[in-house]
């Protein structure tokens, strides 16, 4: 079987979406099933967000928030190319490109379950909504995606599918109702169902401000919308395998975007 929606220039998968739509956990199955990297956006920001937290920077002041990350990211950009970031052994921060290792550093620890704390979660929305943050940090996942175009990565997060990767050869919008997305993250977190849908609206909001997954799939015909709601991620992953096999060749060229950012 060939991957025909691929070409051997362009193995990129973008998946987009709200909170709690399942693109992580699918993007990574599909990444393992694919032998891809997998490249999870979210992480980024959950990063350094703990890094100001860890170093008492005012969140809510944009330009000390900026030059904290700033710092953090020339600090590690010679250990993260030289290893690529598959393991994350470099000194500053990094996330694992491996599906089948799920880490993340910040100074040399693993702070793979600290950066998913809702602590991290209430908080990164300071960081995500900073634009200079978002330039930098989409130039480095932007590096990474043409590092890999070819070999293959599946990448996931806010806007990787109109602003991260938009030569992607395939482009999803993963969503899921309301209350599937409550109950999934409950069932994750054992919080209170009703106090997890709160908290998912204010965090779909918050990042409504600086995303545009829902107004890119109204306008951009190539992204394909896949409603999980009754899906299990088995189904949802087969439905994306599908369309890699399935659809014809679409792009040929991955057309390299680092260092061209700016259109946000
Ligand atoms: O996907 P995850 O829940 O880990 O993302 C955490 C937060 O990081 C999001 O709520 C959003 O504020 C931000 N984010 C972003 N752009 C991305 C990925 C995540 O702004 N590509």
């Amino acid at each position: 079987m060939t991957e025909r929606t691929m070409s051997s220039e362009n193995r990129v998968i973008a998946i987009d979406g709200p909170a709690s739509s399942g693109k992580s956990s699918t993007a990574r199955l599909l990444a393992q099933r694919l032998n891809y990297k997998f490249l999870d956006t979210g992480a980024y920001y959950r990063i350094a967000t703990l890094h100001c937290m860890r170093n008492n920077i005012e969140l809510r002041a944009p330009n000390s928030v900026l030059s904290a990350v700033s710092c953090l990211v020339k600090s590690s950009e010679k250990e993260v190319v030289a290893e690529n970031l598959s393991v994350g052994l470099h000194t500053g921060f990094g996330v694992s490109l491996d599906p089948n290792l799920q880490l993340a550093k910040l100074a040399s620890q693993n702070v793979t379950a600290q950066i998913r704390t809702e602590a991290v979660t209430k908080c990164v929305h300071h960081i995500s909504s900073n634009a200079g943050v978002r330039r930098i940090l989409i130039e480095l996942q932007q590096k990474i995606v043409d590092d890999y175009a070819r070999s293959g990565i599946v990448l996931e997060g806010r806007d990787t599918t109109d602003v991260v990767a938009p030569n992607a050869a395939l482009k999803i919008l993963l969503t899921a109702n309301n209350e599937v997305r409550a109950l999934r993250r409950a069932k994750q977190s054992g919080e209170d169902v009703k106090i997890t849908a709160k908290s998912i609206a204010v965090r779909d909001s918050l990042d409504l401000n600086t995303t545009n997954f829902l107004k890119t799939s109204a306008v951009n015909s190539d992204i394909v919308v896949i409603d999980n709601s009754n899906l299990t991620i088995y189904e949802t992953v087969q439905k994306i395998l599908n369309l890699v096999f399935d659809k014809p060749l679409r792009f040929v060229l991955y057309c390299p975007l680092s260092h061209s950012i700016g259109s946000k």
